[in-house]
């Protein structure tokens, strides 16, 4: 049996089946869930230098440090905070019931909701599987993931570490591309996540519907940075190029464009590229800049650069252009380029960029800044640099994308008290820690009704004394 086959449809629809009779039969309890994540952590932990050579592999080459932290760490970290508080998010909590219906007793139970989906794309393979898949656990859920046809070494590793970890009817693994992936959609999960392109994302919530299966996206979008003429530009350059150029780029809510005061223009676009310069040297040689995963993504982001070119755009590359022609690994290096002052026709600014090419615009007043932020789709992530709070809050007032992280980039999606989700195109829901663990909950609500209850005397006849109690209680 070749174990990178595409699943069949027969088979989606007999281990959906499987890991929902199974369920039914018996929903894992905090024991059995606690168990189930220190295994995951275990096995996780022993397999993190086959997950690094799995993912090198399938990007042609990608930093080890950013597989360690934006693989690993991120999802022993998610683990560990599951496992110490998931005692505390699975308890009832009391509910006020309010005189009206005293001395009845109520409360919110979180329980599972049954067999979760989780659709995953290749920009961090590992990272956006598994840390959903965790939350998914903790709440008392099976687990159905297809991680991304794009990534073959890394989806045959995840398979293989899951069937190490759980039983196959309680997590299960499907491999393929998109067709796989509509039949996938398709299933009458529980609940269903997906992660990936807002065009996907519309396919799959049309493919929920019919199931009436509720929905998770995280999606994408054009995340701006925008610098405020108080903060210092070295900063602001230092901490964007590490929002821009991880991953080379091909991150959720990396930074896609920057907006920067006219006068410090030029003295930004400086620090950005000396910046690059002391991060990578001889960028062909560097151990740490990552390539783009395959041709066709390599070929879309050249055309952006062809695309400003063509319009007498100022491009700058400071390490040159990509090298020409291959297709393999060594033609996949993109290195960071500028493209100063693209309008609102130009590619970079009508896509999501999702590749190591960062947009400079200038502007004049904070309020032009935010106008042509607003003009664009609600981004999934918002980067305001600034100490002035004035101008922060009118920034916060201004747009309303899927987070902030104030003063640098990223880090928000890190912190696992804060909820991770889009808004409109760049999602719906939300995920991370707690968060994680409410959306594949369903918070039951159970009332205990008291032995004696003043609602046995609203009954009809509803004249006399309960016609004027009615009365009262409704005033
Ligand atoms: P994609 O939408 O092309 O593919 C994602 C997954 O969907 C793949 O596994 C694919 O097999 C599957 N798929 C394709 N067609 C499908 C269909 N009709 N029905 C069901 N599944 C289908 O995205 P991608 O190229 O893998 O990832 C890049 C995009 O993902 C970017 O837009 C990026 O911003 C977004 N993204 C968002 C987050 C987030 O957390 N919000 C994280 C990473 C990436």
């Amino acid at each position: 049996m070749d174990i990178t086959a595409d699943t069949t449809p027969d088979e989606l629809v007999a281990t959906h089946r499987a890991l929902r009779t199974a369920w039914q039969a018996r929903r894992p309890d905090l024991d059995q869930r606690r168990a189930d994540l220190k295994r995951l952590r275990d096995a996780f932990r022993a397999q993190v230098p086959a997950m690094d050579a799995a993912i090198r592999a399938d990007f042609g080459h990608r930093s080890e440090h950013e597989n360690l932290i934006s693989e690993a760490m991120v999802v022993i970290a998610e683990i560990d905070h599951a496992l110490a508080h998931l005692r505390r998010w699975a308890r009832p909590r009391r509910a006020a019931v309010g005189w009206r219906f005293w001395p009845a007793r109520a409360q919110v139970r979180p329980v599972p909701v049954g067999v979760v989906g989780i659709l995953s794309p290749w920009n961090y393979p590992v990272n956006l599987a598994l840390m959903p898949l965790v939350s998914a656990i903790a709440a008392g859920n099976h687990v159905y993931l297809k991680p991304s046809e794009h990534t073959p070494r890394t989806s045959a590793w995840l398979r293989e570490l899951l069937a190490e970890v759980f039983p196959a009817d309680r997590v299960a693994v499907a491999l393929g591309g998109p067709g796989v992936g509509a039949t996938f959609a398709g299933l009458p999960f529980d609940h269903l996540l997906f992660t990936g392109s807002t065009a996907v994302g519309r396919k799959v919530m049309a493919a929920a519907a019919p199931n009436l299966t509720p929905v998770t996206l995280e999606l994408g979008g054009k995340a701006p940075a925008v610098i405020c003429p108080d903060f210092p530009v070295d900063k602001a350059a230092a901490r964007i190029a590490t929002g821009k150029w991880i991953n080379a780029g091909q991150t959720c809510i990396g930074v896609d464009y920057v907006l920067v005061d006219a006068a410090r223009r030029d003295a930004f676009v400086d620090a950005v590229v000396a910046e690059l310069r002391a991060r990578y040297g001889d960028i062909a040689g560097s151990l740490d800049y990552t390539r783009i995963i395959n041709e066709a993504q390599h070929a879309r982001l050249q055309g952006y650069l062809d695309d400003a070119r063509a319009r007498g755009l100022q491009v700058i590359a400071p390490f040159g252009a990509s090298p020409a022609g291959a297709a393999d690994e060594v033609g996949r290096l993109l290195p960071p380029t500028l493209v100063i002052e693209p309008g609102p026709d130009a590619e970079v600014m009508r896509h999501e960029i999702f590749g190591p090419i960062l947009p400079v615009l200038s502007y004049t007043s904070l309020d032009d800044a935010i106008g042509i932020i607003q003009r664009l789709p609600r981004p999934l992530a918002l980067y305001p640099f600034t100490r002035d709070e004035a101008d922060l809050a009118r920034i916060l007032d201004g747009i309303l994308p899927g987070g902030v992280t104030v003063n640098d980039t990223l880090v928000h999606f890190g912190v696992h008290g804060l909820p991770f989700g889009g808004i409109g195109p760049s999602g719906m829901g939300q995920i991370h820690g707690r968060h994680g663990f409410d959306t594949f909950s369903k918070q039951l609500p159970v009332l205990r009704q008291a032995h004696w209850a003043g609602s046995d005397l609203i009954k009809p006849p509803y004249t006399g004394k309960i016609d004027r109690m009615i009365r009262w209680l409704a005033k």
